[in-house]
This record gives structure tokens, C-alpha cells and sequence, in this order.
């Protein structure tokens, strides 16, 4: 007997495990609640182990022409003077990619031959468990019933994830506010550049090369932090007083779609519960220090699928769990681990800590991505 499965949320995680579940002719149904024409903004950087997923997944072919190879990564002060450099054509990833994008063309290119499968403007509205299947009801009432599965792909703000852990707290707030956009700026010959002030950095990464993507972020709590709703204004005030290519980046913001957000993070990742399977931020959401985001989601389907296609849905679930788990929570951890002290950089000493820790170690992404591509510990084996 086939099992009946629903994926939850079309985002980059239930995207790519419809690919996925797809290629091994299992069925399914996947839901959500945007319509078709929904594009999402800014770009999105995808490290080596992203790209290695878009590979496996005969996606990365079809994205040529539309992303950009970056080969160098630069840790500054906000005057643009160096810190910590790391290039990225160096072993261990001399025989790897970093790239980045608009984040709508890396949708358009998972979505491509799903489209008529996808319902969208379809909410889930509640998952209850019963017995060995879930009880599921959404905004379409002929995908309401039993399923054997269920696939939490729904995104950081997850109603299946909230729903079946109701009564805890599985959202962790840092109390930053992030702004995100796109803006041209012809042959401007940048490597990624992050400039770090106080809780304040302003990261300028290319996606192709008359075009950045750019991130602002500053803890609420930081005594220059006085914001309004104007996200333009805001960026205005904090930034400033940066140098290198952000002047000309702030001259150009009237021109751009600004993105505003908040980082949150999952309070603990999780794995399964019974029949519902937990996948991408739903699972594992964090900061984008090591931008693990879309890397994350994609070995998640990818080790998921393999167990379905493989196992019965039980033992499928158990070693998904097993195979992801070390992996996952340092990620969370690492990505993580810099928020919880970032109003120390109010002060000199911990602006200090900072700079010596990026002196020794290099910047912090890279000496993350390194760890991810060479410690057998946190494999997914
Ligand atoms: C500021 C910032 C910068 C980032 N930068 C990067 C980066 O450079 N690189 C990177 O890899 N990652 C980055 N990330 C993380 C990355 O965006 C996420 O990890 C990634 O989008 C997760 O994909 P997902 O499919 O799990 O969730 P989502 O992309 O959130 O998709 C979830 C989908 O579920 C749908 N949905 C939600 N609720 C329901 C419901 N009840 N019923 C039906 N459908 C529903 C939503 O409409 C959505 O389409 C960043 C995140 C932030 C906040």
C-alpha cells in the first residue's frame, strides 16, 4: 500500500523533498498558503554544501547564467579596513562552489516541473495525531483527512510545529532587526564584504556583477538603535558612518524593495513526532551567520527522502533523526552562539574579544564552513 503524504510549505525544504520524493515515485500532496505569483525577495548566498545539494538534486545546471561564484570573504571594521580574510578557492574547498542569487530564481528553478502539483493559496489550519497517521485539516477541504505523514516545511513561524508542541515555547527571539535588498551597482568588482561596528554590521555580497544583495542588521537594545517603521531611514541612520562601498549602496535606497525582519531562531531543532516529520526552519531555523539556511533544508529532504524511499515510514523517520542530528545542532549552536553577547560590543573590551577572535581564527563564517566540510563528527552519515 502507497502512503499518503503531505508537504507543508513550498518554500526551499518542501521544494526540494517533492523533488526528491519525486524521483522515487513515492506520492504526495504539497500545500501552501502563498499563491503561485508570490515571489520572494532579496537574494540568498548558498555555501559549498548548498551547492553540493543543488548537484545531487540536477537543479544547479539549470541555474546558469543566474548566480554568481564568489571566491573571497572580508572581515572589517566600518571603515572597510581588514580584519579577517579567507579565500574560498583554498583547500578544503578548492573543488567546491560558493555562489549567490536573487532568492526568487533559486525558487522558479526547485519549482520547475512541480507546478501543476503544488496547491497553493492552500493554509494549513490544524494537525492532530491519530494513531499511526495525522488528522489534517487546511483551507481546502478536499486535502482534509488522514494522512501517514506529514512533512512540517512551513518556515520558522511553523503551525504544525506549534501546534503539535503547544504550550512551549519553540521560537527564540535575538531581539535584531535585519533589513535585506537588492541593489545595482554596475561593475562594482566586490568580493562579499562584512562591516562590523557595534551590534551594527552591514554585509555587501554580489550576485552578479552589476548587482549586490545586501544585509543590515543592530540589536534593538543598542543605545544607536532608535528606529521607526521607515526601513530606509533606518538604514540611513545606522550606516552612515560606514565606508567602503556603503555610501554608494545608502545613495540608492529609494531605488530598492527593502526586506525588514527579525532574527529567530527554533528554541531547540527538531526531528519527528510520531507521524510528523520536521524539515528546514521548521526544524532547525537560526541566525544566518554561516548562511546554513537553504544548505540545511536541502540535506534535510535529500537524507529524508533516501529513508522513505528505503524503510518503512518508522525506521525512514529514526534515521533521518540519527543521520541529521549531531550536524544540525551545531549549526543551530554555531550560528547562533555570537547573538546572546552581542550587546558586549558596546564596549571597547568586547569590541576588543571580537577583533582577536577574527585575528586568530579568521572570519567566523568561513572557519564554520570549514568545520562543516571536514569534521567527520558532524557528517551526515
Ligand atoms: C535575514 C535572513 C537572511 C538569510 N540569509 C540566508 C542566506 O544568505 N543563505 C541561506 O541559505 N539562508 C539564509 N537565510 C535562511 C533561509 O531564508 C531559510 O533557512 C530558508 O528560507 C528556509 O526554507 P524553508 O523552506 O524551510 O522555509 P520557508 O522559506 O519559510 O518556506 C516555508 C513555506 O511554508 C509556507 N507556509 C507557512 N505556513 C503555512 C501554512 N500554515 N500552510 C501552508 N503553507 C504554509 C510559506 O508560505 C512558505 O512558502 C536567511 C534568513 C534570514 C532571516
Amino acid at each position: 500500500m502507497t502512503s499518503k503524504i503531505l508537504i507543508v510549505g513550498a518554500g526551499i525544504a518542501g521544494l526540494s523533498l517533492a523533488r526528491r520524493l519525486k524521483h522515487f515515485d513515492l506520492d504526495f500532496d504539497i500545500i501552501d498558503e502563498k499563491p503561485s505569483e508570490y515571489k520572494s525577495g532579496a537574494g540568498i548566498a548558498l555555501p559549498f554544501n548548498a551547492v553540493r545539494e543543488l548537484k545531487d538534486l540536477k537543479v544547479f545546471d539549470s541555474l546558469a547564467g543566474r548566480y554568481h561564484q564568489v571566491k573571497e570573504i572580508n572581515y572589517t571594521t566600518t571603515s572597510g579596513k581588514t580584519l579577517g580574510k579567507a579565500n574560498l578557492t583554498d583547500p578544503p574547498f578548492d573543488q567546491e562552489m560558493f555562489i549567490a542569487m536573487k532568492r526568487q530564481d533559486l525558487h522558479a528553478a526547485l519549482s520547475v516541473g512541480l507546478e501543476h502539483k503544488i496547491r497553493h493559496n492552500t493554509k494549513l489550519l490544524s494537525v492532530v495525531h491519530a494513531d499511526d497517521q495525522v488528522d489534517v485539516s487546511c483551507s481546502y477541504e478536499l486535502l482534509d483527512g488522514k494522512y501517514d505523514l506529514v512533512v512540517a516545511a512551513d518556515g520558522i513561524h511553523s503551525t504544525v510545529r506549534s501546534q503539535n508542541f503547544e504550550g512551549q515555547e519553540t521560537i527564540r527571539d535575538h531581539q535584531m532587526r535585519c533589513w535585506r535588498f537588492i541593489v545595482t551597482l554596475p561593475e562594482h568588482g566586490l568580493e562579499p564584504i562584512y562591516m562590523m561596528g557595534k551590534t551594527d554590521l552591514f554585509m555587501a555580497y554580489p550576485i552578479s556583477a552589476n548587482a549586490v544583495y545586501c544585509y543590515g542588521h543592530i540589536h534593538e537594545h543598542s543605545p544607536s538603535a532608535d528606529l521607526t517603521d521607515n526601513a530606509a531611514d533606518n538604514l540611513r541612520k545606522i550606516f552612515s558612518g560606514y565606508g567602503g562601498p556603503v555610501p554608494e549602496i545608502l545613495s540608492k535606497l529609494d531605488e530598492v524593495k527593502i526586506v525588514t525582519g527579525r532574527l529567530l531562531s527554533v528554541t531547540e531543532p527538531r526531528f519527528y513526532d510520531r507521524r510528523i516529520v520536521f524539515v528546514g526552519d521548521a526544524a532547525n531555523g537560526c541566525s544566518p551567520l554561516i548562511q546554513q539556511g537553504a544548505a540545511a533544508a536541502l540535506e534535510d529532504t535529500n537524507i529524508l527522502a533516501d529513508a522513505l524511499a528505503m524503510q518503512n515510514i518508522d525506521q525512514a523517520l529514526e534515521s533521518y533523526q540519527a543521520r541529521r542530528e549531531a550536524r544540525i545542532r551545531w549549526v543551530v549552536q554555531y550560528s547562533d552562539g555570537p547573538l546572546p553577547h552581542l550587546l558586549k560590543m558596546e564596549s571597547w573590551i568586547g569590541r576588543a574579544m571580537r577583533y582577536l577572535m577574527i585575528k586568530s581564527r579568521g572570519p567566523l563564517n568561513v572557519y564554520g564552513w570549514k568545520k562543516l566540510a571536514t569534521d567527520r563528527l558532524l557528517s551526515n552519515s
